[in-house]
């Protein structure tokens, strides 16, 4: 019996979580979970799936989650930046599976591997902002960091059984977002309601908007060179509209491996909680016919110019990196409110990048200073 602690278990990443959860009851189990706000779905996943320790954002939703449990029910009910870490490190679980989103998820994690755990890593914010200090703190503890991110999970899954000094190049998959069918020109007055609309993922806001400025590709960039110890030169992105390829490896013989699949994020989820086995999954099987033809194009970064922003601030790392997390968690964030256009996400993460003073191999506490920086910055700019 794998046991789990699931940060994060009200969102997307989450909630499939625990659908593959109720699809094992003899081969995992949730011992703990943190959520931020949604008191009322935690409440019926505790119900549910009775974990010993649960977390929530704040003492007002811990006493409203105590309520709703009723007397009957009783883990143990803690909060805030306190709760995230005591769930991390849960004595009982061996598994922590981090789905919460933004870099909010460093600290978590980083006191995951601290503790042992083996980590299954959905928050790719973490990875942008500390890579360093995880890949450091993994390599240390002995712990394993199994990739959730779909292009992150085909990739693991075609390096299996291969030579890492063999590979060529990495080949990431972007869909590219909502609003791929139209140019740069055309993005003025876009909405929030129709950045919203994924063509093939159901996904969290957060990410959906990221996928439509292809910040999401350029976080994935960086999140690959971390997991994959490969240089930037070797990790390149290109457009695949029907999202069946999640990603490709090439080898130095030019043979190209690729893991295809329906877009359902149960298959990496479940992938990262079996590994190094497969189990069955109620999902439905790629109907290669029916998908008839998939298309590919070569990435633009005149559209997307957040992608080339990302390859740039990743190459020269530092704290800048977690300032363009930063800065872009608070566009995004701004975005969603409607208190931006759409185009204005990329013009302030741009703008906060160029007057950052990037402080080179930062520690944990140059990290959280440089992205508290950036997320005043971003919020006051215009
Ligand atoms: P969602 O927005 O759907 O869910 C986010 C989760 O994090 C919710 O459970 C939320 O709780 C919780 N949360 C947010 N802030 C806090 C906090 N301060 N303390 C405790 N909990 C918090 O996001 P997704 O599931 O879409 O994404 C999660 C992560 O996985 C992101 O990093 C994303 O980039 C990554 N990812 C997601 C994919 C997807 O298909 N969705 C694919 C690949 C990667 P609440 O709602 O209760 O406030």
């Amino acid at each position: 019996m794998k046991k789990i602690a699931l940060l994060g278990s009200t969102g997307s990443i989450g909630k499939s979580t625990l659908e593959v959860v109720a699809q094992h009851p003899d081969a995992f189990q949730v011992v703990a979970m943190a959520a931020g706000t949604n008191v009322g779905l935690l409440a019926e996943q505790v119900k549910q799936y009775r974990p010993e320790l649960v977390s929530v954002g704040t003492a007002e939703a811990a006493a409203e989650l105590q309520d709703l449990l009723g007397a009957e029910q009783k883990p143990q009910i803690v909060y805030g930046e306190e709760g995230l870490l005591a769930v991390a490190t849960h004595a009982n679980a061996s598994f922590v599976m981090t789905a919460i989103v933004g870099s909010v998820g460093v600290a978590p994690t980083l006191a995951a591997i601290e503790a042992g755990k083996t980590i299954g890593l959905a928050n790719k914010e973490t990875l942008v902002s500390a890579g360093h200090l995880v890949m450091k703190a993994a390599k240390e503890k002995g712990v394993a960091i199994i990739p959730v991110d779909s292009e992150h999970s085909a990739i693991f899954q075609c390096l299996q059984g291969e030579r890492r000094e063999d590979v060529a190049r990495i080949i990431l998959t972007a869909s590219g977002g909502s609003f791929r069918h139209l140019r740069r020109e055309e993005l003025t007055g876009v909405t929030v309601a129709d950045a919203l609309k994924h063509p093939n993922w159901s996904m969290g806001a957060k990410i959906t908007i990221d996928s439509a400025t292809m910040m999401n590709k350029g976080f994935e960039v960086i999140e690959a060179h971390w997991l994959f110890d490969l240089p930037y030169e070797q990790i390149e992105c290109v457009l695949h509209y029907e999202s069946i390829i999640h990603s490709m490896v090439e080898y130095k013989d030019r043979a190209v491996l690729a893991q295809l699949g329906t877009p359902d994020m149960k298959v990496p989820i479940q992938y990262a909680l079996s590994y190094p086995h497969r189990m069955p999954l109620a999902t439905p099987p790629l109907d290669l016919i029916k998908c008839g033809a998939l298309h590919f194009a070569r990435m633009d970064f005149e559209r997307y110019p957040l992608l080339r922003l990302a390859y740039a601030c990743g190459k020269q790392g530092g704290t800048l990196p977690a300032v363009l997390n930063a800065a872009n968690e608070v566009a995004v964030a701004r975005f969603l409110r409607g208190e931006i256009g759409f185009l204005d996400i990329e013009r302030i993460v741009e703008r906060v990048c160029d007057t950052h003073a990037v402080i080179a191999d930062p520690s944990l506490e140059a990290i959280q200073a440089a992205d508290a920086w950036a997320r005043q910055e971003a919020l006051s700019a215009w």
